[in-house]
């Protein structure tokens, strides 16, 4: 099967299936599945996949039980603002040695937790296994269980030994961990794996959502918060943003769940409405295109015209605000060629709508942890010749921008080196960003990165 139009290819040959070239093949790439060995995979290992999507919740105790190098290295992982407290900007670790490992952690670990509790006095702590955890075969949940019994707190194990799989599996850990956070019924009720016993009557709250997979990076939650309460939708809580015990216990109350990053959120969305039959819809609030349907869509849920008046009285408000600036950017970025390798596919799917409003070229496009029906809408908006790629290493990234002559490359913290080590512009698209790039301010805030970066004079000197 021949998968690769480019021409001499240094791609490792298990590797092949993963890549595509619109046009050239009618395939799609194969995705969701183990990193092949031997090829350096951008993607993060188990624990951090968990860690970013807990991290968010602002007054948890975020504790990394295994050698302290797991907990720096996640260390206040991604740049989410709070309006309460600022507990989950520590990285708390048992610091395993080899003492621990060879005689067990458990000890260890309950004692680092009557630490905790003595100096923070928190409601929540949430107890990471990591890789040698695993290994040992400490009992998370029997010590966990035991001090929360003593303290009368909730401590929750995430089952996240980084090497039971793929950064999703981080991911499906995470919620997992979130659900018997949100369970009204006894923690012993409920098991690891998400099954729960029967929940009690929960009361809805009309006109009330969850937002799910949003992680208030430079305040875009608070962002699209306000947009939503214009029109007359309330959000009960995000996940995880600017999230806390109190707001995230009350999840079962909404009355509509919306996700955003779906390869994190949709498994805890398709329980939630299993368990408390609350239905769920997909958005996404980057780009122009993509805020304006989802807000539409949200309106729509409601069946209210109220409701629908509103949401059309600020889309048009809001693109009278802004279409001059975006078209001054498009002037200027006229010709120019983007690559695009993200965490998620919802984000690649909002990149490619995003890059065809500025008029600029996607000659590259791939994630981590896409999914398939995602794969399917990227071949469906890349234009004929657009590499299609999934859990890329360095090399092919390298590849296929220098042989497509990209001009800018849109990524997370680990991409950014090779970027610049290329002499390429470089947006940052995941956990350290500054700028809001979600809603319509994001949509400016976006086109006027891309034009700062591309346009910069420092290019003409690499
Ligand atoms: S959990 Fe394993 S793979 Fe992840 S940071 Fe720790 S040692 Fe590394």
């Amino acid at each position: 099967m021949e998968q690769l139009a480019l021409k001499d290819p240094k791609v490792i040959e298990e590797r092949k299936e993963f890549i595509s070239t619109k046009g050239a093949q009618k395939q799609q790439v194969k995705c969701d599945e183990d990193s092949v060995a031997g090829s350096i995979s951008q993607r993060a290992c188990v624990f951090c996949g968990a860690r970013v999507v807990l991290n968010p919740i602002t007054d948890a105790i975020h504790l990394v039980h295994g050698p302290i190098g797991c907990a720096s290295y996640t260390w206040d992982i991604r740049g989410s603002l709070t309006s309460g407290s600022n507990h989950y900007r520590n990285s708390f670790s048992t610091d395993m040695k080899e003492k621990d490992v060879i005689f067990g952690g458990e000890k260890k670990l309950a004692i680092v937790i009557d630490e905790l509790v003595e100096k923070y006095k928190p409601k929540l702590i949430f107890v990471y296994s990591t890789c040698i955890v695993g290994v040992i075969g400490d009992d998370l949940e029997a010590v966990c269980k035991k001090q929360a019994q003593k303290y009368n707190i909730e401590i929750i194990p995430v089952q996240s030994s980084g090497f039971i799989g793929n950064k999703s599996a981080g991911y499906r850990a995470a919620c997992d961990a979130l659900l018997r956070l949100i369970a009204p019924a006894p923690q012993e009720q409920l098991t690891n794996n998400g099954e729960t016993s029967q929940p009690k009557e929960v009361k809805k709250k009309s006109k009330t959502i969850n937002y799910l997979g949003d992680f208030n990076l430079a305040a875009e939650a608070w962002i699209i918060k306000n947009y939503l309460k214009e029109i007359g939708v309330e959000i009960n809580v995000t996940f995880t943003g600017d999230s806390d015990y109190v707001s995230l216990k009350k999840a079962p109350e909404a009355s509509l769940n919306i996700i955003q990053c779906a390869g994190s959120m949709t498994y805890l969305a398709k329980k939630m409405e299993e368990i408390y039959d609350i239905p769920f819809i997909h958005i996404s609030f980057l780009g122009i295109e993509d805020t304006k349907e989802s807000i539409r869509k949200i309106a729509r849920f409601f069946n209210d015209p109220e409701i629908e008046q509103k949401a059309e009285q600020l889309i048009a408000r809001e693109l009278k605000t802004i279409e001059s600036q975006l078209d001054w950017y498009k002037q200027k970025l006229q010709g120019t060629k983007a690559a695009i390798y993200v965490g998620g596919g919802f984000k690649a799917i909002s990149l490619l709508k995003q890059f065809k409003e500025l008029g600029v070229e996607v000659v590259m496009v791939g994630t981590q942890t896409g999914r398939k029906e995602e794969y399917q809408t990227i071949s469906e908006l890349a234009t004929e010749g657009t590499v299609i790629l999934d859990d890329a290493n360095p090399t092919e990234l390298e590849q296929f921008m220098t042989e497509k002559g990209a001009d800018l490359l849109v990524g997370g913290v680990k991409e950014r080196p090779l970027a610049y080590k290329l002499g390429l512009a470089f947006i940052d698209h995941n956990h350290d960003r500054k700028h809001p790039l979600s809603g319509f301010v994001g949509a400016v805030n976006f086109a006027k990165e891309v034009y700062s970066t591309v346009c910069s004079p420092v290019w003409k000197y690499v």
